[in-house]
């Protein structure tokens, strides 16, 4: 009855938790959320603001399909301004959030049976996209000894003739890994003659900790920029995930075939949106730092009190706002009173005993891990850890 496409694909994972969390809130039963996925903090005052002038102006019509000139504007003196790298307007397209940005890339650069190189612990939506574009997502672990970033030679090993695109995510979405320019360098070496393209996802780029200097990787040097489509948006870092709008930068011949798709599918990204997002670039950018701050200290809070839970060792991230500790050791344990087969097991437990969401890390390619989001305020996270921690305390034998 329905096309083998969308027999191919799968909802995320993570639906089962989420779905008996949500009957569980329904119920007024008291469950500290940590499996959120967006600042819990507002929308800046000063962007909500400019949309209200937008309203007032009647700035309510379509744009053009890849995005109004000034706001491309805005996202060209940026991307220069913040991370040294030069696109002109041409070679940027406003969507509806990086997601279709994501979306219209594959759907540009991927044909049937070519193969997308998924770095692991991955962002569950990458392989799913590469199906649903007939490819082939073909995962590859970074380890953890590795702070979770690919070396070299795993990339190179995992790269074949019918390699199309690399999908890099830097900082990491569930791990919090950051790609330095020494480390991106060194990949770029594995890439330097070979025929592929490299999807960078960089929405998380301005959630970066203990002063480090983001990279992105079209500034790496050239060959990158020309084998690269970046892509990022205002939903991390300016608090705007509602608002739908991200932006894809890369040659000029891949943002015009990705404005094709577009254009046949969804047209512009919503237009007050654009103005949003217009004033979020160009506005004023403290808001952006003070939650930059309030992150790393409730990283800082979070690791802290995850170092005092037994079998919860934890890969200190070094932006976005997941933590992504190991629990294997409380997986498959001989003699322990309750049984537990996986991170899916792990996660229901925890909802069960503890009242506490949590993202298992199946979703993301590891079974050993779960994903803990410190996009909450430092009291749920210290009661949801504390509860963890009782939950957790005569479990293993
Ligand atoms: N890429 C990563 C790594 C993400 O974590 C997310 C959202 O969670 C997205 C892309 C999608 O971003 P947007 O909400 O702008 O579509």
């Amino acid at each position: 009855m329905y096309s083998n496409r969308i027999k191919n694909i799968s909802l995320s994972p993570t639906m089962r938790i989420a779905a008996q969390a949500v009957t569980m809130k329904q119920k007024n039963i008291d469950l500290i959320d940590l499996s959120v996925g967006e600042p819990d903090m507002p929308t800046p005052e000063n962007i909500k603001e400019a949309v209200r002038r937008a309203l007032a102006a009647n700035l309510t019509k379509y744009t053009i399909n890849r995005g109004l000139l000034e706001l491309r504007q805005a996202i060209s003196d940026r991307l220069r301004q913040d991370y040294q790298v030069t696109y002109d307007v041409d070679e940027l397209i406003v969507s509806n959030g990086a997601k279709q940005c994501l979306f219209n890339i594959i759907m540009t650069l991927v044909n049937k049976g070519d193969q997308v190189i998924i770095p692991g612990p991955y962002y569950p939506s990458y392989a799913e996209m590469v199906k649903l574009a007939d490819g082939v997502p073909i995962h590859i672990m970074a380890r953890e000894e590795n702070n979770f970033k690919i070396q070299p030679d795993e990339l190179e090993q995992s790269i074949s003739e019918n390699t199309k695109a690399i999908i890099l995510c830097s900082p990491s979405n569930p791990t919090g890994a950051v790609y330095s320019r020494v480390e991106l360098s060194a990949l770029a070496e594995v890439v330097k003659n070979k025929d592929l393209f490299i999807i960078s996802d960089e929405v998380y780029a301005k959630l970066i900790y203990e002063g480090t200097n983001f990279c992105s990787i079209s500034s790496v040097n050239d060959d990158l920029r020309e084998k690269s489509i970046v892509v990022t948006g205002v939903s991390k870092s300016y608090a705007m995930t509602g608002w739908r709008i991200g932006y894809a930068a890369g040659n000029r011949e891949i943002i015009e075939a990705a404005d094709k798709i577009q254009s046949h599918s969804t047209s512009n990204a919503c237009t007050i949106s654009q103005y949003a997002a217009l004033e979020a670039l160009s506005g004023p950018q403290d808001s952006v730092d003070q939650m930059r701050k309030t992150f790393e200290e409730r990283r800082n809070f979070i690791l802290n009190m995850l170092s005092d839970i037994r079998g919860m060792e934890c890969v200190k991230p070094m932006g976005a706002f997941y933590v992504f500790p190991n629990i294997s050791q409380y997986i498959k344990v001989k003699n322990s009173k309750i049984r537990l087969e996986n991170s899916g097991d792990f996660a229901q437990f925890l909802l069960d005993k503890a009242r506490v969401v949590v993202v298992p890390g199946s979703a993301f390619g590891s079974d050993n891990h779960i994903r803990i989001s410190y996009s909450n305020s430092i009291d749920n996270i210290e009661e949801g850890l504390h509860r963890i921690s009782e939950a957790l305390s005569d479990f293993l034998p």
